[in-house]
């Protein structure tokens, strides 16, 4: 336990000079990499139910690029942590599909296509957080936010970040994903269709992806999104990597991105992934046990 305590005060130090230094170059790199390393270690004590000693489990942030797939990794680990997964994309459906004038005005931005502002979203998280407070919720994963440099000063002011995973992918796995996706127009569920099998780069191991194919009732009635073409991906990931570099480096320098390079599909990545955080994969400890 004392270690844990130590660990914490450690990511606190190291975020406080973080935070005091104008600039990236300023924070020593080890100091950034004992902050993530720190990190890591208060998650793993929530997950075994010795919280940090304010009480509060983990509160994360997932950073990925469209098709990466954080949503999913995001939901699983929020599960895993009982800790709630709040996907900025949901807050806007919820306020959308909640009466009042102010779901009219969302609807209003929404319905001409214009994005909704860097203040609409940071309000409606910032209720989602105090609710849950009062819920007694003991963290989140955060997913889709922040998305613009902008975004992360703001959430910076209103509460604090422990660590940010930043999921990675090759390009031409992303892609093809992208174009794999389908839809079953009758149940809504998703698929991909993308069987991706590419060489390992510079020796490294080859990267196999199955596909997630959809039940024979839903065989017939799959759809593509419009927008699913190689040059809107492509174009889709040129932005998302113009807004999100800022962002990434915004975290960097305060010690807190831990960057993952996701190996495969999720049998494969999955198990990686909770190493890289320092988490116990439950399967492989009830596999032990039996
Ligand atoms: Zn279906």
């Amino acid at each position: 336990m004392a270690g844990i305590s130590r660990a914490i005060r450690a990511c606190a130090a190291a975020s406080r000079r973080s935070l005091s230094a104008s600039s990236a170059a300023a924070v020593p790199k080890d100091a950034a990499a004992a902050g993530v390393r720190a990190a890591a270690a208060a998650a793993v004590a929530g997950h075994k139910g010795r919280d940090r000693e304010d009480g509060r489990r983990v509160q994360w942030v997932f950073l990925g690029c469209p098709g990466v797939g954080k949503g999913t990794y995001a939901s699983r680990l929020s599960q895993l942590l009982d800790v709630p997964h709040i996907a900025t994309g949901d807050l806007v459906r919820d306020a959308l599909a909640s009466p009042g004038p102010f779901s009219k005005q969302l609807a209003e931005i929404v319905n001409h296509g214009k994005l909704v502002s860097d203040e609409i979203i940071i309000n409606l998280l910032s209720r989602r957080l105090e609710e849950g407070e009062e819920k007694g919720e003991l963290g989140f994963i955060l997913d889709g936010f922040p998305r613009t440099i902008r975004q992360a000063e703001i959430l910076e002011g209103v509460t604090d970040i422990d660590l940010v995973i930043n999921l990675k992918l090759r390009e031409e796995a992303l892609v093809a994903k992208c174009l794999g996706r389908r839809m079953c127009s009758q149940c809504g569920g998703n698929f991909n269709v993308a069987s991706i099998d590419i060489e390992g780069e510079n020796g490294g191991p080859r990267m196999y992806m199955p596909p997630l194919l959809p039940p024979p009732q839903c065989e017939s009635k799959l759809i593509t999104r419009p927008d699913d073409t190689e040059e809107v991906v492509k174009e889709r990931l040129r932005v998302y990597h113009d807004l999100s570099e800022p962002v990434e480096e915004f975290y960097r320098a305060r010690g807190k991105l831990l960057e993952f390079n996701l190996p495969g599909g999720i049998p494969e990545s999955w198990p990686k992934l909770l190493r890289a955080l320092n988490i116990e994969d439950p399967d492989n400890e009830r596999s032990a046990a039996a």
